[in-house]
């Protein structure tokens, strides 16, 4: 940790972090010195990457690094401006069409992240008067976006449809307009919101329904079109947030759905109106990205079989990985401390997974997530079974 004298009225600020470390809740972010491979350096050393969102290995793909080239040579590379002033360029609006087609969706706006996406649109939705209702695991930008709405916020049970209905029926009724919002895929668990039941219980109660599929996109539905595709819900669900961070490779967010909506977004987005567009070089990958997913569902093939042959390999040797029906693998430990020291001692085999405790995950729900890709090969999930059975038995998790 580094730290610097402050003056009094900041002290508090060292405390904090003090506490913070004190307390084990100080974050020790680490540096990768190399592209995000399937292999990355950290701290000088090798290690199989199991950290990294990038699903389908395009981070560092060459077609992806060609287009950003190509277009820097005849773009350049800022936007130079909001997109409302004169920040939008032909490729944002090529962008915008491509994702639109891809997810079966009339139209589509970008915004310089999946947070923004969700700070722009949900205040745009609801306001003063009105209500939503929020699935009490929800990302921490669907949080910040119901706070900026001034909307009132009822959580509701995760992913527990009755629970949502029960709400809806009690206070639905006391305000204007009522949005139901979930993530899609739930990060840390791997879980999937049920989406089909969700949006009939939405039918019933006259709602708005927006789902923020930023770990589904690229990873579930036909060829990766994402949560709305893989439960054939198009036209049904009103919004629906993505990312371009994660399978997608690059940098940046989506809102997709009903041209109308998009529309308004553009015209009250504040993140749209108010802070510059996605770069050229993130704009022109990203274009790529749409063109490997369209022509071929051989990256997201590869994903989910990677995944069921490492979940597999796992219950084989005895752990347990949760309630997961996506390639995001949590292997279960219970106390941080123990997930601390098997993620160190993972670093130490030369596999790099994150260790993930309290206040991420409820107390006593600590756990080692493991994060699987396309760009792994059958000899990397191979050598992390291997890291992963020697460190589960020095430290007694298996047997
Ligand atoms: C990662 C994530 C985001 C943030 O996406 P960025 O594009 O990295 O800002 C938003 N929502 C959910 C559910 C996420 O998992």
């Amino acid at each position: 940790m580094t730290t610097s004298a402050l003056p009094p009225k900041l002290q508090w600020i060292a405390d904090e972090l003090r506490n913070l470390e004190d307390s084990g809740l100080y974050v020790h972010i680490r540096t990768i010195e190399s592209p995000q491979d399937a292999w990355v350096v950290v701290d000088g050393k090798k290690v199989l990457n199991f950290c990294s969102n990038n699903y389908l290995g395009l981070a560092n793909h060459p077609r992806l690094r060609e287009a950003a080239k190509r277009a820097i040579d005849q773009y350049g590379i800022g936007p130079a401006a909001v997109r409302t002033i004169a920040g939008t360029m032909t490729l944002h609006r090529q962008l915008e069409r491509r994702l639109a087609a891809f997810k079966g969706a009339e139209d589509a706006i970008t915004f310089q992240s999946g947070f923004n996406a969700n700070l722009g649109t949900i205040p745009a939705l609801v306001g003063r008067g009105d209500v939503i209702f929020s699935d009490e695991l929800n990302h921490a930008s669907i949080i910040d976006g119901c706070r900026l709405s001034r909307a009132q916020i009822i959580r509701y049970n995760h992913i527990d449809v009755d629970d949502l209905r029960a709400k809806l029926a009690e206070h639905r009724h006391q305000y204007r307009r009522a949005l139901v919002v979930t993530d899609g895929v739930f990060s840390m668990d791997g879980d999937i919101a049920p989406l089909d039941k969700i949006y009939e219980v939405v039918k019933e109660y006259d709602a708005i329904l927006m789902v923020d599929d930023a770990h589904g996109e690229g990873v579930l539905g036909r060829g990766g079109r994402g949560i709305v595709d893989h439960f054939g819900l198009h036209g049904k669900v009103d919004i629906e947030v993505g990312t371009l961070s994660k399978a997608f490779g690059v940098v940046g967010g989506v809102v997709a759905g009903n041209a109308t909506i998009v529309e308004w977004l553009r015209q009250r987005g504040r993140p749209f109106l108010f802070s510059s567009a996605m770069t050229v070089p993130d704009v022109a990958a990203a274009i790529e990205a749409v063109n490997i997913l369209e022509e071929s569902t051989e990256l997201v093939d590869r994903l989910w079989a990677n995944a069921r042959y490492f979940k597999e390999g796992m219950k084989a040797l005895g752990f347990d990985t949760g309630q997961s029906v996506t390639p995001i693998t949590p292997i279960m430990l219970g106390e941080a401390k123990l997930a601390q020291e098997f993620s160190r001692r993972l670093f130490d085999a030369g596999v790099f997974a994150m260790a993930i405790g309290y206040p991420t995950v409820p107390r006593g729900k600590a756990r080692i997530r493991v994060m699987i890709s396309a760009m792994h090969t059958r000899d990397d999930l191979d050598f992390a079974l291997d890291a992963f059975a020697q460190v589960g038995r020095a430290l007694g998790v298996i047997a």
